[in-house]
């Protein structure tokens, strides 16, 4: 394939203000890297909090996005896991040292250096991305490649977070606040795994509990309201500390709380008697290529469906918008070709 000098793309230029479309210098793969021809990338609310600057430190000018799907088309020295041709996904986590105390313990997610693809490295709202080879997973051949691109965060994000909950206590009814992107892929994980699904939506949010009930959850509400038996777990994907108190409130004794969010509004105080019978809170940050593993060989099993919606590169803007005012069901996805 003829790669071109420049590319479109969509970049942030300083935070708190609206994506601008660039034309950019077609980066070069240097050692261990791919350079991909984007075809689709979906959006995040992760996205979000970068643009709106509730993420510390971004590189900028940056390129957000981070749930790419490519093909390979040069690969830099050293570069032989991929060919050209080949179809791969890059997600969040884009680069580790390999040597902190947090890669050697096998926690790469928590890693001193880590880079971030669409935060502290270019990311995927752009017709191409550098990525690094170790940090891209083939993607399940049953999927298209729009709607493989909701399982690169909202898919692995959300597997993570149901991970550690159920690696914390036994869990058939399970909580699940907020209910887009991460929370319409993990239902269908959970129900898989024979859990029962409480979804809770903004209060009011009849179409939302409708998406819910249709993913199979038994029961959809307001998260202003409790259940109607005891949950043991709860999973929090909306952006909004006070939920995790509700969520508490809801779980039994031994139950557990995990956030799947990277930037929430602060936690209120809450009384020590919703935490005493060893419920445990925890929170869940970026992921290791174990997850991703995990979730590409899991994910046709199930078989998960991404819910998807496709508008152009150029409608990053309002891919945002919708984000922020909760107009979305499942993913909205960027088709960057
Ligand atoms: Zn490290
Ligand atoms: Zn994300």
């Amino acid at each position: 394939m003829d790669i071109p000098e420049t590319m479109r793309a969509m970049v942030l230029e300083r935070t708190g203000e609206p994506l601008v479309e660039r034309r950019l210098p077609v980066p070069r793969p240097g050692p261990g890297q791919l350079l991909l021809r984007v075809r689709y990338c979906a959006v995040c609310r992760t996205d979000l909090h970068l643009v709106d600057g509730e993420l510390p430190d971004p590189k900028l000018p940056v390129v957000p996005g981070h749930e790419i799907v490519g093909e390979v088309v040069a690969a830099g020295e050293g570069a032989t896991r991929y060919s050209p041709g080949q179809r791969v996904g890059v997600p969040w986590l884009g680069w580790t040292c390999g040597e902190c105390r947090h890669c050697r313990e096998g926690r790469e997610n928590l890693c001193d250096r880590a880079k971030f693809n669409g935060y502290t490295l270019d990311g995927g709202f752009a017709e191409y991305h550098l990525a690094d080879e170790r940090y891209a997973f083939p993607l399940p051949e049953r999927y298209g490649d729009a709607e493989a691109a909701p399982l690169l965060c909202a898919g692995l994000i959300g597997y993570r977070t149901w991970r550690l909950a159920v690696e914390t206590t036994p869990i058939v009814d399970l909580g699940i606040y907020g209910f887009g992107a991460a929370a319409h892929i993990v239902a269908q994980i959970a129900r898989f795994k024979g859990q029962r699904v409480f979804a809770f939506t903004r209060p009011g949010d009849e179409e939302g509990q409708t998406f819910a009930r249709r993913l199979g959850a038994v029961w959809a509400g307001g998260s202003d309201e409790l259940p109607p038996q005891e949950l043991d777990g709860a999973l929090i994907f909306a952006p909004v500390g006070a939920l995790m108190v509700e969520a508490l409130k809801a779980v039994r004794k031994g139950g557990v709380v995990v956030s799947g969010g990277i930037h929430m509004s602060d936690i209120p105080s809450f009384p020590y008697a919703l935490m005493w019978e060893e419920r445990v809170l925890r929170a869940v940050a970026n992921l290791t290529r174990r997850d991703g593993e995990e979730l590409m060989a899991l994910a046709p099993r199930v078989p998960v469906r991404t819910e998807i919606e496709v508008l152009p590169l150029a409608a990053a803007n309002e891919a945002l918008t919708r984000i922020r005012e909760g107009r979305v069901e499942g993913a909205l996805v960027l088709d960057c070709r």
